[in-house]
């Protein structure tokens, strides 16, 4: 197709000239120019499909080109594209019901929309701050909150570095990650024992009273997919009942079916059964955040959409009390009704269930599979659609393949790994020593399997070269 063709070429050309992007030194890029989309599955100019084992982002939780969301998309345009925050509009105000119906526990009462992730982490600190009158904000190393201030400020990942000016009132923790247990725990009961004990120190030496929340990614995402283990969400909640401090759960990348549930803090109530990546109810008392934020899967992207979700007691707080923030697209209506169609999407097409299915059957037991046969494959985790392969030189030492914050020649088996996959046309999502195999949650089980085997392929590769 040359009309294809030319368009992706000149698409590429332009880039180079005009486009600034995020993160990258802006010299020498080679960006990836897909032209159209389809399921799980993008292709370039050539025509030449690219399976999608990184969901872009991790956000593409219903896949590209959904055509119930194009069309709700299409419709709210037509009728009405765009209105302000202050007025009252159909698609966000079915947005806020759907998603607050969603929500874990009794307590939820309602939504605060932004534009993306790192707003909604921005004013659910807001939020804290103001109900507790307290200032400080305790955060985990091995997190990402995103890239405006207080969002990065509170992320424990080297994206930190070049952004930290003085963290005013933040401070961060270790939470649990058995694999390099910060506390020479060997078994996951006692990682989480002394995470618990850990963090409960910090809080009594920082000040109780100074602590307005602590914020968790319920299952930290970019930073490698530590899915908590049993009791250590509601060790948390204990934690912050004994202090009067808020747990904000953010969950930006973990929510809206990635984890196989609606939230992943839904975890605070399950246990592992020991099979890979399931996990079942234990009857204890429900236990929940008392903020969540979100984003990403909440409409899988087709239209920049965030927010907080509120319980009850802060949602009163705010009832005579005016409330200190706001965006000129809070609740956007094309934003929400992408999310309206994207959630009806997930529930007509069973894609939660389908998730957790997924990763029990096919992505956990594979890539356990995978980890004992390569010989750079120190750990698999995760459960759902959301899964961490984490890379080492050396089994024994676990040593990394490539350093903290490696760029360049130190990080040059990670970028060999990256072109191993795409030559072989699989887009994966890297991170540091780890490659993330977080798909769409309707990837099919073909689909999967065919992707894992490339990366099997492609793993290989690099393991030669070292
Ligand atoms: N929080 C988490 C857990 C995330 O994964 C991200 C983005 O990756 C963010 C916050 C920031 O979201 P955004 O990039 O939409 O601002």
């Amino acid at each position: 197709d040359p009309e294809r063709a030319e368009r992706a070429k000149r698409a590429l050309e332009l880039d180079l000239e005009y486009v600034f992007h995020s993160w990258l030194a802006q010299d020498g890029r080679q960006p990836f120019t897909p032209d159209g989309a389809q399921g799980s599955w993008l292709w370039d100019g050539a025509g030449t499909p690219y399976l999608d084992f990184s969901g872009q982002l991790v956000f593409t939780n219903i896949g590209f080109s959904e055509p119930r969301v194009a069309q709700a998309i299409a419709d709210q345009a037509a009728r009405l594209a765009t209105v302000a925050p202050q007025h009252a509009n159909d698609a966000r105000s079915e947005a806020a019901r759907l998603i607050v119906e969603r929500a874990p526990g009794e307590e939820f009462r309602k939504v605060f929309f932004t534009n993306g992730g790192a707003d909604a982490i921005e004013n659910a600190v807001r939020m804290a701050r103001v109900h507790t009158g307290r200032r400080k904000v305790l955060s985990r190393y091995r997190s990402y909150h995103g890239n405006t201030t207080t969002a990065i400020n509170l992320t424990g990942d080297p994206r930190r570095w070049a952004n930290d000016y003085g963290s005013e009132g933040i401070v961060h923790t270790f939470g649990p990650f058995l694999y390099r247990s910060a506390f020479h725990a060997s078994t996951e009961e006692e990682e989480c024992a002394r995470a618990l004990e850990h963090l409960e120190q910090v809080v009594a030496l920082e000040g109780p009273s100074t602590i307005a929340a602590i914020v968790l990614e319920s299952i930290p995402g970019t930073a490698g997919i530590m899915v908590p283990p049993a009791g250590y969400l509601r060790g948390v909640r204990e934690i912050c009942d004994k202090h009067g401090i808020l747990w904000i759960a953010d969950e930006v990348m973990s929510g809206f079916g990635r984890a196989g549930r609606w939230f992943a803090c839904e975890l605070a109530n399950e246990a592992p059964t020991g099979a890979p990546g399931e996990w079942k109810p234990n009857l204890g008392r429900q236990v929940t955040p008392d903020l969540i934020t979100f984003a990403k899967g909440v409409n899988s992207g087709y239209v920049p959409l965030g927010g907080v979700l509120i319980s009850e007691r802060i949602a009163a707080t705010f009832g005579q009390r005016p409330f200190p923030g706001g965006l000129t697209y809070s609740g956007h209506p094309l934003a929400c009704a992408a999310a309206v169609a994207n959630i009806g999407v997930i529930e007509d097409d069973s894609l939660i269930a389908n998730a957790d299915r997924l990763g029990r059957e096919v992505v956990g037991p594979e890539l356990h599979r995978l980890a004992e046969s390569s010989p750079i494959v120190g750990e698999v985790r995760g459960l759902g659609a959301f899964w961490a392969v984490e890379l080492v030189r050396d089994k024994e030492t676990r040593e990394p393949l490539v350093p903290a914050g490696a760029s360049g020649a130190a990080n040059a088996p990670m970028a060999a790994l990256a072109k191993a996959c795409m030559s072989r046309g699989l887009i994966p999502f890297i991170n540091g020593s780890r490659t993330h195999v977080v798909p769409a949650l309707n990837i099919t089980d073909e689909e999967a399997r065919y992707g894992l085997g490339l990366l099997t392929e492609a793993l290989a590769e690099v393991s030669q070269t070292l």
